[in-house]
């Protein structure tokens, strides 16, 4: 059978690449292994445009935002559930500093329907400084975003439950050859995984383990709480509580550090003594060199191209970013240079390019 595309990987990104080729009515196949701890897996799904820590837009923050909002809407609508939904985030501020620099944003115009100063009093916190709240902030219910693509694919028999192996790939008139079907394109989704693959292994991807608790409590409030960490409200009682970041530690488990760290943090904001943790996760978050998504084509194997590189982000920018890509492959629209892969042709090694020269029938 010939295709339009091949996509490999079902994580956040994946999916969404699937999502914007079928509402193109584009032909393809996506194939994914099932890794059950892949970071779309473990990932919060929280969305807003603001960088908390210097509480400062995020690079093209509202841009991504508004597009991803009403993606995430219409699939709200074609599945019939509410997989996306506002939230209130509350900022907790750590010091004087932080709160003074928040209410000068909140009288700024760029700021002002993103940021207001929380006057409420939520119970049991202990947050001296006073709070923020972030005004545009929604939540994906990732894990079930996923389970209803996976679900609609694998019922048109669109989606193969395999690992796809490079090697086995062969290129013969600029089309694809895999097991037996022919692709015009094939787009790589897959994450950290792309580290083993000699197709795009030379991209400077850096594997970001996260750890997020999941914990019972009576005490928690109902929004979302940032103060460093997050607290997310999940069913009646239950919160995820995360995450932890590092580069360093590339063990695929959970540590005890991770669960102290988290405990730790949380006990600044609220009495810990009645919160039973009842799960640890971990991921590892695909980032990149320079903190930017990493998108293209192939410097030497036409019409391979990636979608990657997500950082903390993929759900706020994954929807506009595919659609850049998809754009690039229909209307030769050039990529934004800051997430091009392009920047990083020059990393391009012999075994990646063995692996292209291997290609040809
Ligand atoms: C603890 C934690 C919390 C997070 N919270 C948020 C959040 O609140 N908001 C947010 O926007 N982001 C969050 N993130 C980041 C987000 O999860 C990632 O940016 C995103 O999941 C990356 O998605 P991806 O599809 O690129 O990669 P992945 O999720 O890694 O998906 C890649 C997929 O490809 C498959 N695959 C790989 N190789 C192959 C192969 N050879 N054959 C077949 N299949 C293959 C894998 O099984 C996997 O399913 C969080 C991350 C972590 C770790």
């Amino acid at each position: 059978m010939n295709y339009d595309f091949l996509i490999v990987g079902q994580g956040i990104t994946g999916s969404i690449v699937a999502l914007q080729l079928k509402k193109s009515l584009k032909k393809f196949k996506l194939i994914e292994v099932g890794n059950p701890n892949t970071s779309s897996k473990v990932a919060a799904g929280i969305v807003h445009p603001i960088s908390l820590k210097r509480c400062n837009l995020s690079w093209r923050g509202r841009e991504f935002y508004e597009f991803s909002d009403s993606f995430y809407k219409e699939i709200n609508f074609e599945s019939n559930t509410e997989l996306y939904k506002p939230y209130k985030l509350l900022r907790i501020f750590a010091s004087f500093e932080e709160q003074n620099n928040w209410i000068g944003k909140t009288n700024n115009k760029i700021y002002k329907d993103i940021l207001s100063l929380n006057s409420k009093k939520i119970d049991n916190l202990k947050n001296r400084f006073g709070s923020g709240i972030v005004e545009i902030c929604s939540r994906l219910s990732v894990n079930e975003f996923l389970d209803f693509v996976s679900s609609s694919f694998l019922k048109s028999k669109v989606l193969i439950k395999d690992v796809f192996k490079a090697h086995e790939l062969k290129l013969k008139n600029n089309r694809f050859h895999y097991k037996g079907d022919i692709y015009s394109n094939i787009i790589m989704c897959d994450g950290v995984n792309a580290l083993k693959n000699p197709m795009f292994n030379y991209l400077p991807i850096i594997p970001n383990k996260g750890e997020l608790l999941k914990v019972f409590s009576t005490v928690l409030p109902t929004e979302i709480i940032n103060c460093g960490i997050f607290s997310l409200p999940e069913t009646k009682n239950i919160f995820t509580i995360g995450s932890t970041y590092s580069n360093e530690d590339q063990k695929n488990k959970i540590t005890i550090d991770a669960k102290e760290y988290l405990m730790k943090k949380l006990n600044k904001i609220i009495e810990i003594d009645d919160i039973e943790i009842m799960d640890q996760k971990f991921g590892f978050r695909p980032t990149s060199l320079d903190r930017k998504p990493l998108i293209g084509e192939h410097p030497i194997i036409k019409n391979l191209y990636t979608v990657n590189g997500m950082g903390s982000k993929a759900i706020l920018m994954a929807p506009l970013l595919v659609r850049e890509l998809l754009d690039y492959i229909y209307q030769k629209k050039p990529l934004d240079s800051m997430t091009n892969i392009n920047r990083f042709s020059k990393k391009i090694n012999a075994e990646n390019i063995d692996y292209a020269k291997s290609l040809e029938l």
